[in-house]
């Protein structure tokens, strides 16, 4: 383990797209809003927006969706440019530069046509003030020549619908978040809907699978579909290999153990993120780069892909002095909580 270094390590469980998921991920995006399993309020008040947009034959209000990859943002985008009978253009926040290319993407749409921004709290300041108006008036200004004789141009926009995809709401400027009239927030999905979403994917790639089969590897996989169809993709070379082809119950449970990912969905650097807290620095509180250098992950990576599902089973807290190993967290890891303390803890209850 002395040589190990998690940057280098291609995780399983990662939640946002990897090479693992290539040339899978297509073929199993729902195109239409019944086939999206999951999310039901999101999708019931989306369902209104577009049924109204669609009666009055106008394009549907511009819309901003939130939450952690792997939920189905991109996915969901898609599905409104299919409902609403338009064009699907992809982009990303980082990948528009200037204000001309976004000014290019803008003006070669159409009525009804959907421009999906991913990322879209990475979008450059001097592009997000070209969007201010498009998004408004369907207009942009753009400055042609340059010095004294420059001047400014007005042009108009047909009536597209954005859809702007973050994972990080609270990064977004206010202006440009008014900006939306549709804001949805995708939740991570329940067991049950995932095993709905494992069963769908099995059909669509040919995977025999064993309803307690496609149980066990929802349960795994961290509330999140992709991870859901990725654990699919390396369970079926299991079942190939080791059994007759089936992912049974069995098969599943062989493939998660061999891959290191246990019931909850940790896998080897979660638990060596928490063994490294509790070995080396009692459990916390400890610096978020202390931890990052600890297990040789970078500190950004740390809170941007581990922490949030250590904090959200409640086995990691952030206190102001840094992060903390819980009682829960050390539970998992088969340790007992530090005797200190429980008895403080217990001092505290008793002063209540
Ligand atoms: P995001 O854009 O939030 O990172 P994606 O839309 O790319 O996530 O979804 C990742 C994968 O998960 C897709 O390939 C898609 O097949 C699957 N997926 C996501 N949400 C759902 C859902 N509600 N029902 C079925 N499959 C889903």
């Amino acid at each position: 383990m002395d040589d190990f270094f998690a940057a280098d390590f291609e995780r399983v469980v990662a939640p946002e797209e990897t090479s693992l998921d290539e040339g899978i991920e297509i073929s199993l995006r729902p195109k239409t809003l019944s086939e999206y399993i999951g999310q039901e309020k999101v999708k019931d008040n989306l369902k209104v927006y577009m049924d109204a947009a669609l009666g009055r034959e106008e394009s549907l209000d511009h819309v901003l969706i939130y939450g952690p990859p792997g939920l189905g943002k991109t996915t969901l985008a898609g599905i409104i440019a299919n409902e609403m009978k338009g064009q699907f253009r992809v982009t990303s926040g980082p990948a528009i530069e200037k204000p001309g290319d976004l000014a290019a993407l803008l003006t070669n749409l159409n009525d009804g046509d959907v421009l999906f921004i991913d990322e879209i709290h990475r979008l450059p300041r001097t592009v997000e003030e070209i969007l201010y108006p498009a998004l408004e008036d369907y207009a942009i200004d753009i400055i042609i020549g340059k010095g004294p004789s420059a001047r400014s141009l007005r042009l108009d926009l047909k009536h597209f619908t954005l859809v702007g995809a973050t994972t990080r709401a609270g990064q977004l400027s206010a202006p440009l978040r008014d900006r939306f009239g549709v804001i949805l927030r995708l939740e991570t999905y329940s067991p049950k809907e995932l095993s709905r979403i494992v069963t769908r994917s099995s059909g669509i790639l040919g995977i025999d699978i064993t309803s307690q089969g496609a149980i066990e590897l929802a349960s795994r996989s961290r509330g999140t579909p992709r991870i859901a169809n990725r654990l699919l993709k390396r369970a079926r070379d299991f079942a190939q290999v080791s059994g007759d082809g089936e992912i049974t119950d069995d098969i599943a449970k062989q493939a998660l153990d061999r891959m290191e990912i246990d019931e909850l969905g940790l896998d080897m650097i979660d638990r060596l993120l928490l063994k490294a807290m509790v070995e080396n620095y009692n459990g916390g509180p400890v610096g978020l780069e202390t931890i990052a250098a600890a297990i040789g992950e970078e500190s950004i990576t740390i809170e941007d892909v581990y922490e949030p599902y250590l904090m959200q089973i409640g086995f990691l807290s952030r206190t102001p002095r840094g992060r903390k190993v819980t009682p829960a967290g050390y539970r998992h890891l088969g340790l007992n909580y530090p005797d200190l303390e429980d008895s403080e803890q217990i001092s505290l209850s008793c002063d209540d």
